[in-house]
Order: structure tokens, then sequence, then C-alpha cells
């Protein structure tokens, strides 16, 4: 180690990068994490944490129609754009120096700048006229919004990124794509008074998901407002006097103010100079590591969103504990990419663990019983609201352990955690069953579920 200035250098100071620094800090290495904007990467920046606070916002008005029927009135109710943004920033900006703090406290050095590998060993610090070695270096860069550059007019179009600091709130918006941020963001959008459109290529949104899980989302949200047209690409975005419009291939011609591209992201590997240091890149452009994320370079590993694998937060700092278990404690550990939860933020939101159905036949030899219960909830009694639950139970017909859970509906995030322990160990459908009901509750009819759904059992 003496030959290098850090035994470990730590590329992005997001949520992977963070974790891996300062757990190796800790136990008494000499680390540094280089960050070229702020410190806590997309989740706490331009993701999951301003996304939550913006999708919090716009639930309110939900809310407040909620609150009329149980008697409430709310004569001038109005939202203020500009302060919920500084309120918001303000926010990001007490947790980002939190994130830095923490490193300090580990005795982690904290790079502001750009850092580029000109070897296995060595990264050079742009503009800064420094160079500095390591034994090992680590890259957490992330990832960065991608939309499809070809098509003419695109400069027009915004990303998530962009979203976060629209300078003023449009009065229509258009958005791209049919994946998590497309559907969260027109929720989002929506919910704060904004004509939205959501424009997929797809059959369906939510790609992926529980067959049911997305016809039900696609009719719940059409009931908050959004308008949502399917099976459809854009031809061009063309501006014009009074904003945009935006072409589609069947020849429709959508005029709107803002148009987003939610069409996916991509690893931030660009200009890294990873071909200098032997890292080499997948066919999908994402760092290429074994199970314990370490790269192609013997000295260098990745986790996160750079290396495509399962890109949410929790997950980069599951990979980053198990870097520094498998480095730094003598202890090989690799994520377990099994049964882990995931929600989307749309208004209502989805909680998924496990197996869709879809998935469940492919994997279970027996077959799949299924469970299924939509209803209207309790909140709702009072508002005239036709809106709906739907809570699935994925049961393998053989061994009757549960695999799949699927919640559409209020605080379903929060439900699908606590879901997610009884699916991680592998608990029977007797075992949710044996578990008394909590009354008078939503989550209850997860313990309830009597009736299987007619024909269900079969290896399809
Ligand atoms: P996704 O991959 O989830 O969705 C991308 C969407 O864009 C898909 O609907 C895709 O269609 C569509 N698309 C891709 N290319 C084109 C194109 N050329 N023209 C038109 N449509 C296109 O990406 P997101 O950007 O929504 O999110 C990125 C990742 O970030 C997620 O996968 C998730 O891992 C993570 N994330 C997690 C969140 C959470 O946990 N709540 C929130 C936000 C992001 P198709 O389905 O046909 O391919």
């Amino acid at each position: 180690m003496a030959d290098y200035d850090y035994d470990l250098f730590v590329i992005g100071a997001g949520s992977g990068g963070v974790r891996a620094a300062r757990l190796t800090a800790l136990d008494g290495k000499k680390v540094a994490v280089a960050e070229e904007y702020r410190v806590g990467g997309t989740c706490v920046i331009r993701g999951c944490v301003p996304k939550k606070f913006m999708v919090m916002a716009s639930e309110v008005s939900h809310a407040l129609e909620i609150a009329e029927g149980y008697g409430w009135s709310f004569d001038n109710a109005k939202f203020d754009w500009p302060t919920f943004l500084e309120a918001k920033d303000v926010e990001i900006a007490r947790l980002s120096g939190i994130y830095a703090a923490n490193l300090g406290k580990a005795g982690v050095e904290l790079v502001h700048g750009r850092a580029v590998l000109k070897d296995a060993h060595t990264v050079e610090i742009v503009g800064k006229d420094r160079t500095i070695t390591a034994e090992k270096i680590l890259i957490a860069t992330g990832g960065r919004p991608w939309k499809p550059e070809e098509l003419p007019g695109i400069e027009h179009a915004i990303t998530s990124e962009e979203a976060f600091h629209l300078p003023e709130l449009p009065k229509r918006i258009l958005i791209a794509g049919g994946g998590y941020i497309a559907v969260e963001f027109a929720g989002i959008f929506a919910g704060l008074g904004v004509e939205t459109t959501l424009i997929y290529r797809g059959p369906n949104i939510l790609r992926g998901f529980d067959d049911d899980v997305r016809a039900h989302l696609a009719g719940e949200i059409e009931k908050r407002g959004i308008k949502v047209i399917l099976g459809c690409q854009h031809e061009k975005i063309e501006k014009t006097d009074t904003g945009l419009v935006n072409h589609l291939e069947n020849g429709m011609k959508l005029e709107t103010d803002v148009v987003m591209f939610a069409t996916g992201r991509i690893p931030y590997v660009k200009d890294l100079g990873l071909e200098s240091a032997g890292v080499e890149l997948d066919e999908a452009g994402a760092i290429k590591v074994d199970p314990h994320s370490r790269t192609t370079a013997d000295n260098i590993w990745a986790l996160g969103d750079v290396t495509d694998r399962m890109n949410l937060t929790p997950v980069a700092i599951r990979e980053a504990v198990a870097f520094h278990q498998t480095v730094y404690r003598d202890n090989p550990q690799h994520f377990d990419y099994e049964a882990v939860a995931t929600a989307v933020f749309s208004q209502p939101p989805v909680g998924v663990v496990g197996l869709s159905e879809a998935e469940a036949r492919r994997s279970c030899s027996n077959g799949v019983d299924v469970y299924v219960t939509r209803f209207r909830p309790m909140k709702y009694a009072f508002t005239g609201s036709d809106e709906r639950v739907l809570m699935k139970l994925v049961v393998d017909a053989d061994s009757q352990r549960v695999v799949g859970v699927h919640i559409v509906g209020p605080d379903s995030p929060e439900m699908i955690q606590l879901a997610a322990i009884a699916v991680k160990a592998g608990l029977t459908k007797a075992q949710w069953d044996a578990t008394c009901a909590v009354h008078p509750t939503m989550a209850e009819e997860l313990v309830t579920l009597k009736e299987k759904q007619s024909g269900a059992t079969s290896a399809g």
C-alpha cells in the first residue's frame, strides 16, 4: 500500500459509493471519494427523495377531495410551485450535507471534481491538476436519463432531471414512456393540476409487472385524469409560438407546453477512461462485473446503476456492503437479487415483491394458485370515488409458498415492505392465513384471501 496515495478510491458519492467508502474508512483504511456534482447521487439529488416530495405535494389535491367528503371545506386551497421548490431544495441541501458530514466523520476524504481513470491504479481529477493513485478503485457513477437523440425536435424535450426544477408549473405536459419514471411523473403533474398525457409505445404501461397490476393501474390513473395513449411512437416534436406539438406516428398531433421523455436510464460511463484501466462494458453498455462486483480489472470494482443489475437505491447499498465484506473483511458475499420488493410511486402507488403470475407459471412446475381481490378502500366511502384497490397473491401450487404479492392502492409501498419479509422467508399461504387480521385495514385482505381464482392452478 505504501506505494499508493489511498487504499480505496471511490468514483461517485451516491448511495452505493458513499456506503462503500464509509464502511472501508471505518475499518481504518485510507479512503477518498470523488464527486463531480453534489454528494448524495441520483437518489438524494435528482431521484427517489425529491421525487417522493413531489409525489407528496401532488397527493394533497387528492387528500383535499377526500376531506371534502368528510365535511371539510377549503375555499381557497391553492398550490404555489416556487414555494414548494424552495422547500424541497432546502431539504435536499440538508440531506446532501448530512451525507457529506457522514463521510467526514468516517474519515473519508471528499474530492470535489470529476475523476477519470488513467490506468488501473491512477485517476486524474479533471481541471484540478491532481493525480491520485489507489490500491483499489470502486466505480459507482450511477446512471443518466436517456432519450432518443435521433427523434426530430428531441432537443425541446426535458427528462426527469429538469422536471425537478421547472421554472414554472406548466398547464399541459406530455410524458413519453411507460416505466417507473413516466408513470410516477404523470401522477405528480396530474395531481398538481397539470393536464397530463402519457404516451407509451407498448400495449400497456409498466412492462415486466404483473398483467393485472398493469391493467388495474392504467385504469386507476385514467380516473385521476391522466390521458393514456398506448401503442404509439413519436414522429417529431415541433416548437410553435404557443408551445410544442408532439406528432405521433398514428397521425395525432398533440399540443402541449412541456414534453418529458422518461424512456429509460443508461449507465454513466462516458469519458471515464475505462479502457485505460482495462474495465470492460457488456453489450448493453454497463460495466461488466462478477457476482462480487469485481470488474474485468483485478483491482477495480463497480456497483449500483453503472452495472445495470437492479437499479434501486437499497440494492446499490447492499452491493456496497457485500463489496466491503468481500474485499476488506475476507468474507466473500454477493447480494441476493431474489424477492426484492419494489414500489412505483404512481397515484395510486404500486407495491410488488416476487414473481408476477406469468413468471410464476413459467417457474412453478405444477402450476400456481392465484388469489385476487379488488375493492373500494374504506377511506373513499364518502367521496363518490370509484377508485379501487387491487391485491393479488401468487402461490406455488406444489409447495404452497407465496411467491408473489402485488398491490395497487394507497399505502401499498408501506405494505409491500412487510409482505416482502414473508415472501423472502418462503412462508406458505397457510402461514399467511394463520396470521390474524388487523381490522379495519386494507392490509388485512392479504391474510383473509380465501377464494382461489377459478382455473388458476395450472402449469400454463
Ligand atoms: P424504465 O426502463 O423503467 O422505463 C423506460 C420506458 O421507456 C419503458 O416504458 C420503455 O418502453 C420506454 N422506452 C424506451 N425506449 C423508448 C423509445 N425509444 N421510444 C419510446 N419509449 C421508449 O426506465 P425509467 O426511466 O422509468 O426508470 C429507470 C430505472 O430507474 C427503473 O427501471 C428503475 O430501476 C429505477 N427507478 C426506480 C424507481 C422506484 O423504485 N420507485 C423510480 C424511478 C426509477 P418498453 O417497456 O417498451 O421498453
